[in-house]
């Protein structure tokens, strides 16, 4: 649909809603939206003192709704089942970098437990500021729907989608056209949307835009993990749309507008000053930790097998550098002065529905680069970014594809697969031509493509099943746990990275812990009491983040020129003066006078994070068994990757007694295994108990009843399995 066409389409309203926009104060718009798309309800749900106190916004309040909503026998696909987005309390604030995220919840079709996923763009902030804290989407319509909230006027709509594009690149911009009235209307419109890619796996994201006026073009953030994108498209929900117009410094009613400056003045200081000389992540995006990972030996290669390759450098930072537009702000919401976004505006398309057109590309991010990238052998920064484009365009998460095709060509060049098996592609490390097709066909719900888009977990038992492969070795390979494909790091010489990722609650993504450096490079934390108190803080540190519609990356990709000097090294990661930034923050927005120390803003996090282990419980997981990871995360499995690292492997069995001299590889394989995976359970241990949960994950009476959390259902269901 073009502008121009936009008189000719008549919407049919199929129910509508019309409120007063409250007033935000102190960041909160104090209700919630609750729409069902199989009988078109639409009502608002109050928010009262305890939900903001105990769930504080965002991922709590989204974790609270679908706790509501869903039984612990509901599966994604039921009509019971949610989309829920929130932004939280600071979520919107334009004087602090880094205040426009969204969290998006819901059961997930990989895990079948509850998902959460941190997205940049407008929609969050624009939602509130239109009058609700969190949007619940729950039902199934029976035709396509948008869902549009006029903030300004005060309606909620539920509308037959029209004719309009079917993928996240053309549709958002469509959606532009049909709701903003002038072109100044453009900026205050933001959307949620996915392609056909959701429909067909089980990997869909959650494409949220945003207008970009300097570029004249909408832009989009990644809801990515979990498959919401396929929940979203089981719905039939085409599109939630917001519009607001009208946003200010003070939008998100703050509790004291002074000292809200005061320290946002203090953090972009910060940012102009030290981000050039740090990371440039201004300059470069998240693509400036490509280089820093390959040096280490932390860049996943050819499914996590290796840690570095010497063609990685075609996937620095420096060779995307070349294709951005540099000089316009790039922050995915007003006053992100890091302002990481990057965008490549003029790319030309070799393949696919769109080939031959030059399209923009938004990213590539690190973790795309890695996962699509150096993973599968990828070292082709052209490819990298029109694989890039295309799972943005279809609305497939980048990292479960990246993994889950790394996983593909491990089994291709070890006979699992073949060309028979895989309908003729040739699914070798680096073939990018048989990966955009395996993409293609994601995008069209046809071949190979659809068995890849189910996910390393389905795939393990359908090669066990159909083709005998060894179900051991499956197990060993497939970067997931819960059913969530790894994100983007070699984790296999960092043990307390490895509880980062197995026991996140949603499954293994670095938005929880990033431990690697901490553990394994500066040795900061070296008894599993050190790792476990690691895995307490950080965690809980960053998952306040997300109650509060904030991203992490002003916390520490940039850190004040002293950090460093001034703190011994275990304090110093957790960057003690941006600590103090979001307390002042958070008292600024929200007037709350018991936030006054760090370890205030770690217990808001624990309620909310103990919670969702409790929710995984009811959905019949959270326990010590769904914490396992593959082997792979652990330690090389395969000869060839012992021998790859064979000298600081041979040297470690030393250190534990072990004497690997005259021993076979297979021998020196096993014995490290049995040190690493005890290794690993030995860790669970001492988290869980610091945790305050019981030996199999659970957590304890005594910890509910601590953080306030200890609801009558909650008590039944932790008695029911405490016994
Ligand atoms: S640092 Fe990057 S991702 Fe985070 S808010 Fe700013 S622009 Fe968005």
């Amino acid at each position: 649909m073009k502008a121009t066409d936009k008189k000719q389409v008549v919407l049919e309203i199929l129910a509508e809603y019309r409120y007063t926009p409250p007033k935000v104060e102190r960041g909160y718009a104090n209700q919630t939206l609750y729409v069902n798309v199989s009988d078109n309800t639409i009502a608002a749900k109050p928010v009262d003192e305890k939900m903001k106190h105990t769930f504080v916004g965002g991922r709590g309040f989204g974790l609270w709704l679908l706790w509501n909503a869903v039984r612990g026998t509901t599966k994604w696909n039921d009509p019971d089942n949610e989309v829920i987005l929130s932004s939280g309390p600071i979520g919107g604030t334009t004087v602090y970098p880094g205040s426009g995220k969204s969290i998006a919840v819901s059961l997930s079709p990989l895990t079948g437990t509850v998902m959460d996923s941190n997205v940049g763009g407008h929609f969050g902030p624009l939602l509130k500021f239109s009058g609700w804290d969190a949007i619940e989407v729950q039902g199934k319509a029976d035709r396509e729907v948008i869902v549009f909230v006029d903030g300004n006027k005060g309606v909620v709509q539920i509308i037959a989608a029209p004719e309009l594009a079917d993928d996240s690149y053309a549709l958002p911009e469509q959606l532009l056209d049909l709701f903003a009235e002038t072109d100044e209307e453009r900026i205050g419109i933001s959307s949620v949307s996915t392609g056909p890619g959701a429909q067909h796996t089980l990997m869909g994201c959650l494409n949220v835009s945003f207008y970009d006026p300097r570029r004249k073009f909408v832009r989009l953030k990644q809801a990515g993990r979990g498959g919401i994108g396929t929940v979203f498209r089981h719905k039939k929900i085409k599109a939630l749309v917001v519009k607001y117009i009208g946003v200010k410094g003070d939008s998100n009613g703050p509790a004291s507008w002074a000292e809200l400056t005061e320290v946002g003045k203090r953090m972009h200081r910060e940012i102009y000053e030290q981000d050039p000389i740090m990371n440039d992540m201004r300059g470069n995006g998240t693509p400036y930790l490509v280089s820093i990972m390959n040096e280490f030996d932390l860049l996943p290669v050819h499914n996590f097998r290796y840690g570095s390759h010497p063609e990685a450098s075609n996937l620095y930072h420096t060779e995307f550098r070349k294709h951005y537009s540099l000089g316009i702000p790039d922050g995915c919401w007003y006053g992100c002065t890091l302002a990481c976004s990057k965008c490549v505006e003029r790319f030309q398309l070799r393949t696919g529905p769109y080939k031959g057109q030059w399209v923009h590309v938004d990213g590539p991010e690190y973790e795309t680069i890695a996962g699509v990238g150096s993973n599968c052998g990828i070292f082709d920064p052209y490819a990298v970014l029109e694989i890039n484009f295309y799972c943005d365009t279809y609305g497939i998460d980048t990292i479960s594809f990246g993994t889950a095709m790394a996983f593909c060509m491990e089994c291709y060049e070890t006979g699992i697969l073949n060309k028979e098996r895989t309908n003729g592609l040739e699914l070798r490390f680096g073939n990018a031509e048989a990966m955009l097709e395996a993409l293609h066909q994601m995008g069209r719900g046809e071949g190979f493509g659809t068995v890849v888009g189910q996910g390393v977990r389905r795939m393990k038992q359908f090669f066990a099943e159909k083709y005998g492969a060894d179900p051991a070795f499956l197990q060993d390979i497939g970067m997931e746990c819960k059913g969530l494909e790894y994100s983007e790091y070699v984790s296999k010489e960092s043990v307390a990275q490895q509880g980062g990722y197995g026991l996140a609650n949603k499954g293994p993504q670095h938005d929880e812990a990033w431990l690697i450096f901490m553990d394994a490079v500066t040795k900061q934390i070296p008894t599993f009491e050190d790792k476990a108190e690691a895995l307490h803080y950080f965690p809980m540190f960053r998952t306040w983040f997300s109650l509060n519609g904030l991203c992490k990356l002003p916390w520490n990709d940039v850190e004040p020129a002293d950090n460093k000097r001034k703190y011994p090294p275990r304090i110093a990661a957790r960057v003690p003066e941006h600590v103090h930034n979001y307390i002042e923050l958070f008292t600024a927005v929200t007037g709350r006078e018991d936030i006054k120390e760090p370890e205030d803003l770690v217990l808001m996090s624990e309620r909310v994070y103990n919670f969702q282990r409790i929710f995984n419980l009811k959905m019949g997981f959270g326990t010590r068994e769904h914490d396992a990871i593959p082997y792979r995360s652990m330690g090389p499995v395969t000869i060839e990757e012992y021998e790859s690292r064979a000298e600081r492997y041979d040297q470690q069995l030393r250190e534990i007694g072990f004497d690997p001299e005259a021993k076979s590889t297979k021998e020196k394989l096993a014995a490290l295994r049995r040190h690493r995976e005890q290794r690993y359970e030995s860790l669970i241990d001492a988290v869980y108990k610091r945790r305050g949960w019981n030996s199999q994950g659970i957590p304890t009476l005594e910890t509910v009843k601590r953080l306030g959390i200890d609801y009558p259902d909650v008590v039944a269901l932790l008695k029911e399995h405490l016994q």
